[in-house]
């Protein structure tokens, strides 16, 4: 049958894409009908969670409480706490069949109140964030003279101005991977040239004037000085100050603190299956967030997702053969701590796990799975998963590639993973900053992604055939 779904979908705006559901509704109710010469089919499994997904409105609702009745939630905080206990409740509401939680431990950092203002010689407010796990400029605050570099390389080029300063990295936007360097290791990078402090220009391709936080570390050898991030707007326009020599001067003041270690919780909920209860198929996202905002796309979408996918065969009658388990990890923002405590606690079951799914890119609109695993196992997701390529149709791959931060240590110790891939050209847009809300939801889009992942946690929780439970080699 052909599917004019993605064609209608690019021409609605974006709050008009629900008119895309009711397509996808329409296409699927006529599966079991003679189409322009196609011989009739009888709807299949995947037919079947498709349409359940167009009608559902669960999943957008429990993200909706999650932004609005819990919100910020940083590992190890009083959210991070309140989270834990939504998650357990909405797990055992969901109709899971047993509900627990694990202990990991965190680093324990608060953000306190912070500022930066340009001193002159033309002043104003910066809007800045200090980075996560930077340490705090004391109750005097530190002031200087900036030096605004492009990268590490101007900055080496220039290490004998950097003593006493605070250094601004400007680095272009050249994606996530790469531009991140200047986040996770400016800051000692530019203490190694006697920097009192370190900004960088938020890790994001656009900016409306919000800034982005995100993790950073200390080398062991270099002092520890405090890190921010800029609006691109600002580090732009201390740059620009900087290059017609006007030395700007900036003060910065940040309480952040470490407070050593404390205990949070991955949040585990089980639905037996039906003939073969010990084989798991893991579904996932964490449940932890960045303290700037509800952070509904990183990744309260997530956990909506693999909550609310389950939640839907359930409510559908289809309830599978393997277990299906849901995992709301921890602690993936502060370095993916709830992961690595996931594989030391279930060690022993490793070899029960049949697959890994992640969901941690936002919930655009789906576009395929990028599958961590040999040849062999992305050949049989695809072969399983063939029916939901109408999702997307010009655009669904399911290909090989990274799968998951919080999966990650199970799949290096020989699990499947799969990552969730969606379109995600606004993704980094709002990563990270304020502007990660609900409203950023597209209702549509999210329904789509249910149909995605449901159906792929029950075409491989229902085949107890194509693949089977691996045996784990061991592992990190
Ligand atoms: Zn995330």
């Amino acid at each position: 049958m052909t599917t004019p779904s993605l064609e209608l979908r690019r021409s609605l705006p974006r709050n008009g894409r629900l008119a895309a559901l009711i397509v996808l509704t329409t296409l699927l109710a006529g599966c079991g009908q003679r189409i322009e010469g196609e011989s009739a089919v009888s709807p299949g499994p995947l037919d079947r969670v498709m349409a359940a997904a167009a009608a559902d409105t669960y999943t957008y609702a429990l993200l909706s409480e999650l932004c609005d009745t819990v919100g910020e939630r940083l590992a190890g905080s009083e959210g991070m706490k309140r989270a834990v206990a939504w998650s357990r409740a909405a797990m055992i509401e969901a109709g899971c069949d047993s509900v627990w939680t694990e202990p990991v431990t965190v680093p324990h950092w608060t953000r306190g109140r912070e500022w930066a203002r340009c001193l002159g010689p033309v002043a104003f407010d910066l809007e800045m964030c200090g980075l996560g796990l930077s340490v705090g400029t004391g109750p005097e605050g530190i002031e200087g003279e900036v030096l605004a570099v492009r990268d590490f390389e101007e900055l080496e080029a220039r290490a004998d101005e950097a003593a006493g300063r605070i250094v601004l990295f400007d680095p272009p936007w050249e994606g996530y991977g790469k531009t991140v360097q200047y986040r996770v290791n400016g800051a000692s990078r530019a203490a190694a040239h006697g920097a009192v402090a370190c900004l960088i220009r938020s890790v994001t391709d656009h900016s409306l004037g919000a800034p982005h936080t995100g993790v950073m570390r200390y080398a062991e050898d270099v002092p520890r000085i405090p890190a921010a991030a800029l609006t691109v707007e600002d580090a732009a326009r201390l740059s620009s100050m900087c290059r017609r020599g006007m030395r700007p001067r900036v003060k910065l003041s940040m309480e952040a603190e470490l407070h050593g270690e404390t205990t949070c919780y991955n949040v585990i909920g089980d639905i037996r299956g039906t003939e073969l209860p010990e084989e798991i198929v893991l579904v996932s996202g964490h449940l932890d967030s960045w303290d700037l905002g509800p952070n509904a796309h990183d990744d309260g979408a997530g956990c909506a997702l693999a909550l609310g996918s389950a939640a839907l065969l359930l409510k559908h009658d289809m309830r599978p053969r393997r277990t299906i388990r849901i995992v709301h990890f921890t602690s993936e923002e502060f370095g993916g701590h709830g992961g690595r405590a996931y594989l030391e606690a279930h060690r022993h079951e490793l070899d029960h796990h049949v697959l890994a799914i992640e969901s941690d890119s936002g919930a655009f609109a789906p576009r395929g799975f990028s599958v961590q695993a040999d040849s062999t196992v992305v050949a049989a997701i695809a072969d399983l998963t063939a029916p939901l390529a109408r999702l997307a149709p010009d655009r669904w791959q399911v290909e090989p590639g990274g799968s998951g931060v919080d999966i990650g240590p199970i799949v290096r110790a020989g699990v499947p993973g799969v990552g969730h891939r969606v379109e995600h050209e606004l993704y980094f847009s709002y990563h990270h900053s304020r502007a990660d809300s609900f409203d950023k939801i597209d209702r549509g889009d999210l329904a789509l992604n249910v149909a995605a992942i449901a159906g792929l946690v029950l075409a491989v929780a229902d085949d107890p055939v194509t693949l089977r439970p691996h045996a784990a080699p061991g592992g990190e």
